[in-house]
């Protein structure tokens, strides 16, 4: 189902832009040993490219680095542990039985080594046994789409992502910190075929997320209506949001944080973390003969100081 289907109006207000430049940068992870050696992956911090090591340290089965426990064969042909326990014991390179010979020697390089993490904007650098953990929560890494409603798999920096949602998923954009969202269906007891709506916001110069779905709570069918920042977790926290539902002078108000797209769309919906409307409400709300939905959905976005 294609997003949008609201009728909206934009109140444009002047606030001043998110400069994008303050962010701290994560603590480099000090070492214990004074001098290390840094195997140059890409030279991107000058340092010369110690390219016979890097080698010695690449699976030859799956070219990833190998991290502990190294495995060798009889003739001393490495191989990391998960490609060791697909080859049923035998050495890819050679054909001998593997046995369980653990390469210490090589271990041991590994952990003198320092490396630059992989993702261009990141300037950290990690002992070798710390980058696989730091490059799965580097905050430089590609975030997933934030589009709810298949699986996508696209991944990709912000601006990426909000081209992509544009082009490729039709999400409606809007500039401005308010907002006045209209969402119509005409069929709201079919709560099980998922009805959610996405809508990106651009304001402060940042990307907001504007989630709207239908889901089953319990044995209650409810909607809820939450904010995602297109961003990392600590910047969504500078960031305030209200939204407001309701009709003859009866409302819901919610104030919440955005949360990161870091938080897949379900793990928010499933802490409930926004404005939850019962179903009966929302009819209520819709006025008529409760055969159609009509939800009109206020809101904004504010910076906290
Ligand atoms: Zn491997
Ligand atoms: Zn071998
Ligand atoms: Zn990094
Ligand atoms: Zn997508």
């Amino acid at each position: 189902m294609a997003p949008g289907g609201g009728v909206w109006k934009e109140v444009f207000e002047s606030y001043p832009k998110f400069a994008n430049h303050d962010i701290a940068m994560p603590k480099l992870e000090k070492s214990t040993t004074p001098v290390k050696n840094i195997v140059g992956v890409g030279e991107k911090h000058g340092m010369p490219l110690s390219n016979s090591v890097h080698e010695l340290l690449v699976c030859p089965v799956c070219s990833s680095l190998m991290y502990r426990p190294i495995h060798q064969c009889p003739n001393g042909h490495t191989i990391c542990s998960d490609c060791k326990s697909r080859v049923h014991n035998c050495c890819p390179t050679c054909r001998l039985e593997l046995g369980n010979i653990r390469c210490l020697a090589l271990e041991k390089v590994a952990a003198s080594l320092e490396l630059p993490c992989k993702y261009p904007n990141c300037h950290d650098i990690f002992p070798y046994y710390s980058m696989l953990k730091h490059e799965q929560n580097c905050r430089f890494r590609p975030y997933n789409c934030p589009y709810a409603g298949s699986e996508c798999s696209v991944t990709g920096d912000v601006q990426t992502l909000v081209r992509h949602l544009k082009d490729d998923h039709k999400v409606d954009m809007h500039d401005g910190c308010t907002f006045n969202h209209r969402y119509v269906k005409s069929n709201p007891h079919e709560v099980e075929n998922a009805t959610w709506m996405l809508t990106v916001f651009n304001c402060f110069g940042r990307q907001f997320c504007l989630h709207f779905e239908a889901f089953q709570l319990g044995i209650a069918p409810v909607y809820i209506a939450f904010l995602r920042f297109m961003g990392e977790d600590f910047e969504a926290k500078k960031f305030s949001y209200t939204l407001e539902v309701g009709s003859d002078g009866r409302k819901i108000i919610w104030q919440g944080v955005p949360r990161s797209i870091r938080d897949c769309h379900r793990k928010v919906r499933d802490s409930h973390d926004g404005l939850i409307i019962p179903r009966n409400m929302a009819l209520f709300f819709s006025g008529g003969d409760r055969q159609e939905l009509k939800l009109r959905i206020t809101g904004r976005i504010w910076k906290e100081k």
